[in-house]
């Protein structure tokens, strides 16, 4: 069996256009733009053998319609947003079989209100799972809540959160410095974190991506996935004067606030 390769293709300032491919066949995530994919494909004499788009947002999907000549297969994207071409529509207990991979759709709202993700739990070449997940879950941090409420928000991160630890997260946009200079704050004691953070520094500093991060990872270090967390409850009460009972969608809530805010 063919080995897969996963590798983010840079795109504009800050986004990953995700791909994999087995040596033939290649599919992409979130094609924003389509110069970095065709170079990519053209570099390694890849067909383009399908499209996975996760949200509507125009870093996302303005590369479709350029990309649609080299296309030799089709678009997948969720099923309750608007995209610029046809598609196959895709909800939460979907599965999309491409590269001979079984990719099973989620629905992770709050982002968008029709966010979804892809997980490839098997990849046949038996390398660990990939989750695909847009602008929802990034490392160190999330995305804004720009379509849905909080609770469904929290409730997207939840679902994501219980994928197995040794999931690789694709996240969509290389904000993780951003993102743990807001997390060190809530967590100041966090070692791990900490230790996180000056392997990032040394990526970035070196031109590499921080991603894909793993959900064992994000778990260890990302305060909007700790919200559990005495440290992460504590800072969040301090913020917003939050009571000592407060649930978990209202620590998420008054961390996500807290970083729409914070410079
Ligand atoms: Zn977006």
């Amino acid at each position: 069996m063919a080995v897969l390769t996963l590798a983010p293709l840079a795109a504009f300032t800050d986004n990953y256009i995700w791909m994999l491919h087995d040596g033939s066949q290649a599919l992409v995530v979130d094609p924003g733009e389509a110069a970095p994919v065709r170079a990519a494909l053209d570099a390694a004499g890849l067909r383009l053998a399908g499209i996975l788009v996760t949200h509507h947002h125009g870093d996302h999907v303005g590369g479709l319609l350029d990309l649609q000549p080299r296309l030799q297969g089709q678009v997948w994207g969720p099923a309750r947003e608007v995209m610029p071409l046809p598609f196959v529509p895709c909800k939460a207990g979907d599965s999309v079989e491409l590269l001979g991979q079984r990719f099973r759709v989620l629905d992770i709202p709050g982002h968008t209100a029709g966010h979804i993700a892809f997980h490839l739990a098997e990849p046949s070449d038996g390398s660990a799972p990939i989750l695909f997940c847009g602008d929802t879950l990034f490392s160190g941090g999330c995305g804004r809540i720009f379509e849905g409420t909080p609770a469904q928000m929290w409730d997207s991160l939840q679902s994501l959160a219980a994928l197995p630890g040794n999931t690789r997260v694709c996240c969509a946009h290389e904000y993780t410095l951003s993102n743990l200079r807001f997390a060190q704050v809530i967590e100041p004691g966090n070692a791990e974190l900490r230790d996180y953070r000056s392997w990032c520094e040394a990526q970035r500093a070196d031109g590499q991506p921080t991603l894909p991060s793993s959900i064992a990872q994000e778990l260890a270090i990302n305060p909007f996935l700790r919200c559990a967390q005495p440290a992460v409850r504590a800072a969040a009460t301090q913020h917003q004067a939050l009571a000592e009972d407060a649930d978990g969608v209202s620590v998420f809530a008054t961390l996500r606030q807290w970083k729409n805010d914070f410079r």
